[in-house]
């Protein structure tokens, strides 16, 4: 509370994850709480008929409340601390709008994870259990006995799901009894400190003791933790316990903020000058910065691989900081960027903390304190890193923009990209996005001049590597049936013998198999969507992912009358195996979703490689980025078909951005860089444009497709996916919003496709079905999903069955 102003009621939204208590309600404060709580306070309250305990947030606090008069209004428990700025409170606000989420569900998504509050049950001994108890019974008793209190989990962990009927035996009896207990992890990490007290003096110390060390280190070090100071004295607790019993040593805890690993460039960069096209574009941006708006138009830099783009970032923070601001540095993947990552470290020190998904909880309730307190000023790290809780922004710079790892999977679904113009809205600062193969919506809108648009064309140093694009239509007239043409695999060869390591990419993503004829590359695709049709191998047919027509998997090409169509097939495994055959003595590393399950699997593979324990690398998609490697000189694309024919509106951009990623890696040192790829479509517009690295040529064609059509940027994309055990439960279910739709679609600016299955059609026995709607009016098509959800909700029983909503996803479902 500020001043002398009586404030005695609190809006409090209760951590909660159902829609229906998704409000502010009203709560007391007690007098005694009156002078701490303030708007963004972490408290306690108690909610509901049992009054159960939860946490919750204070959004507004005010001297009356609204509630009638007979109402009793409860009082908040406990505070336990301030969590959110203003600012985070508008922008967890505005996120449950727009991803139509739960208010508290946002704030819990901008917290640093793990540190909520939980309520929990546990078990304590009531009485002695009698003699005649089962033996199931006793020995659940000792275990509680043991440990004087028990969690339910833990029993449940020990003895089996039933034990809860146990459990509700011996309450009963009263032999046991049940209590609430609430647990706030307290991740702030406490060292025990020794100092000398005030005003003492060394004469009750005998010389030459350990006891004299102890002081002696303590007058000319001060304040040391009790672990230190043991071990360089090389002395026990006990002279230490008898300072402190004279009082001529005093103990004491301090928070310790704990020191996370930062990755370092291994070359230091001194006395950079720079190009022209990086002058350009920091005075630009410099100019930008300083305009007088109270929303600063967001900047993207379009600059190929190489291009300088990260000493412009850099150099821009340098600015920010001068003027004593801050820098959010957003990057898609830390394990896979560690030498750009490193490069931020060495130029700006201890002001950089660098946050990843490995950090444990402890660690990243750190950074956060720290970035709170101004303790750091620029902050690296993945999506979740936009949220860092400083106060005083200057600029978002966002890496890779085009990466879909900046949206996010799971509730809310939010992209950072989004939230970053929003913070920068609220903030004034500016937002940067760069790319060397922007994402088309990206593009579009700078191309509109919602963004500034700045280009770096040239690459500072090195060439780009040379890139074939390779007939697998040719290969099988000319009778070679292997997965590799026959240049390929003379360039792996060549390489092998001379010492140097290769990479072997298959962009594949999903399961998804489409049918094409190998003799002339024909796909077969629904006409109607201009997407090719997914192969379903139980029941042998050929359905559109988009709308869900279906149609018989054809014997003979339409295009050629070849008989050499079929669903097509190569994983990563069956490359592995065509290798080891090929080359039977070399050793081979493969990068997949099988071989990276276990804990930290992605970095052992690569450190492997990079150290050369393996001349070939075989891997999916994962292995794009991290393709930093100095001695691999030569890239196969082993068939760039995988992603083109995705069964996806976004497949020709996903495939060109890959591509270009891929070749721009390749060789980045001394210009030796090789590139093969592999394909049945050589004349596809991706390919053709990937092989000479000419984004703006693609883009023209592809928002070209796009408005013909009326894919998105011309038009907005809803999906509502259903998944469930039960197939026929879940399309028809599908079916009846499907007519729910078409009653409320009487203008017909509703275009619905499907219900048709999700690109992935089965996962963990849950089968996925989709309907997708489009509209230009992204607010409209917003309210009129929603609204026609809910309408189902209230009509049929959706019991098992997952609904799944995303506004405009990245990456199809
Ligand atoms: P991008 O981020 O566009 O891929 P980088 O900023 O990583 O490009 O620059 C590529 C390489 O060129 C890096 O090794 C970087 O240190 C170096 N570099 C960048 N700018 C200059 C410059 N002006 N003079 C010399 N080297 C530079
Ligand atoms: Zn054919
Ligand atoms: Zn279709």
């Amino acid at each position: 509370m500020k001043g002398n102003e009586k404030i005695n009621y609190a809006k409090v939204i209760v951590s909660i994850s159902n829609k229906q208590v998704d409000r502010a309600f009203t709560y007391k404060v007690p007098e005694e709480l009156a002078p701490f709580i303030d708007k963004g306070a972490r408290v306690v309250v108690p909610f509901g008929r049992s009054n159960k305990k939860y946490e919750g947030y204070v959004v507004s606090l005010s001297d009356r409340t609204s509630a009638p008069e007979n109402f009793e209004v409860k009082e908040i428990i406990s505070l336990l601390d301030t969590m959110f700025t203003p600012e985070m409170l508008a922008l967890a606000k505005w996120m449950s709008d727009k991803y139509f989420t739960s208010y508290s569900e946002c704030l819990k998504c901008i917290m640093p994870a793990g540190i909520s509050y939980k309520n929990s049950y546990i078990y304590e001994i009531n009485q002695a259990i009698p003699e005649n108890a089962t033996l199931r019974q006793k020995e659940i008793y000792d275990y509680i006995s043991d440990r004087k209190e028990a969690s339910h989990q833990d029993i449940i962990a020990s003895f089996g799901a039933n034990a809860s009927n146990i459990l509700n035996g011996l309450i009963k009896n009263k032999i046991i009894v049940k209590k609430e207990k609430q647990t706030m992890k307290d991740l702030a990490r406490l060292v025990k400190y020794a100092a000398l007290s005030e005003k003492v003096s060394k004469e009750s110390i005998r010389k030459g003791t350990a006891q004299e060390k102890v002081y002696d280190f303590l007058l000319e070090k001060g304040e040391t933790p009790v672990k230190a100071l043991k071990e360089s004295l090389g002395i026990t607790d006990s002279p230490i316990q008898s300072l402190v019993k004279k009082g001529i040593v005093k103990l004491f805890e301090k928070e310790v903020r704990r020191e996370t690993a930062r990755p370092s460039s291994e070359v230091i960069e001194k006395n950079i000058i720079w190009n022209d096209e990086q002058r350009e574009a920091i005075e630009r941006i410099k100019a930008l910065m300083k305009e007088n708006k109270s929303v600063k138009r967001p900047v993207l830099i379009h600059g190929v691989t190489g291009s300088g783009k990260t000493e412009v970032y850099m150099s821009i923070i340098e600015e920010v900081l001068k003027e004593g601001k801050e820098a959010i540095v957003l990057v898609p993947e830390i394990s896979l960027t560690p030498q750009t990552v490193g490069r931020f470290v060495d130029r700006f020190g201890e002001k950089v903390s660098v946050t990843h998904s490995r950090l444990t909880m402890a660690e990243r309730y750190d950074q956060w304190k720290n970035a709170a307190e101004g303790k750091v000023s620029v902050m690296i790290g993945p999506r979740s890193a936009v949220f860092t809780p400083f106060h005083n922004l200057g600029i978002i710079i966002i890496d890779e923009e085009h990466e879909h790892t900046y949206k996010s999977e799971t509730s809310p679904k939010y992209d950072a990209r989004e939230i970053a113009f929003k913070r920068g809205e609220i903030s004034n600062a500016l937002v940067v996005l760069g790319s060397a193969t922007p994402s088309v919506d990206t593009y579009f809108k700078a191309e509109n001049k919602d963004y500034e648009l700045i280009h770096m064309r040239q690459r500072v140093k090195g060439e780009m590597p040379q890139v074939d694009i390779i007939d697998m239509r040719k290969e099988l007239v000319e009778g070679n049936r292997s997965i590799f043409s026959r240049a390929l695999y003379e360039a792996m060869k060549e390489n092998i013998e001379k010492g140097r390591q290769t990479i072997l990419f298959l962009n594949r993503r999903g399961h998804s198999t489409f049918v094409s004829c190998r003799q002339c590359g024909y796909v077969v695709k629904c006409e109607d969507c201009s997407i090719n049709y997914t192969y379903h191998l139980y029941s042998n047919k050929l359905i559109c992912h988009y709308c869900g027509k279906e149609e018989q998997n054809p014997e003979y090409c339409p295009q050629c009358g070849s008989k050499y169509i079929r669903y097509f097939g190569v994983g990563t495994q069956k490359i592995e195996d065509e290798i080891k055959s090929l080359f039977p003595d070399v050793p081979v590393l493969r990068m997949d979703m099988d071989t990276t399950s276990g804990k930290n699997s992605h970095d052992k593979i690569l450190s492997a490689f990079r150290k050369g324990k393996a001349k070939i690398l075989i891997g999916t998609q994962m292995i794009a980025k991290g393709l930093d490697f100095p001695n691999v000189t030569l890239v196969g694309v082993v068939a760039a078909d995988v992603s083109l024919n995705a069964g996806d509106y976004k497949s020709g951009e996903n495939t060109f951005q890959l591509l270009t990623q891929v070749s721009g890696r390749a060789g980045r040192g001394d210009g030796l860089g090789k590139v093969f790829i592999q394909t049945y479509s050589p004349e596809h517009y991706a390919l053709e444009y990937a092989k000479t690295g000419d984004y703006e040529g693609f883009y023209s064609h592809e928002i070209a497709l796009r408005r013909q059509m009326d894919y998105p940027p011309y038009c907005h994309i809803f999906t509502v996916l259903f998944t469930g055990e039960s197939e026929k439960k879940v399309i028809e279910l599908l079916f009846k919003l499907s007519d729910i739709m078409k009653v409320y679609n009487k203008s017909g600016d509703f275009e619905a496709l499907g219900p048709a299955p999700a690109l992935i059609s089965k996962i963990k026995k849950r089968f996925r079905w989709k309907i997708i709607i489009k509209c230009k009016d992204e607010e409209r098509l917003k309210n009129y999903v929603l609204y026609c959800v809910e309408k189902l909700k209230e009509k049929e029983n959706l019991e098992g069955i997952n609904v799944n909503l995303t506004l405009d996803p990245l990456v199809s479902v």
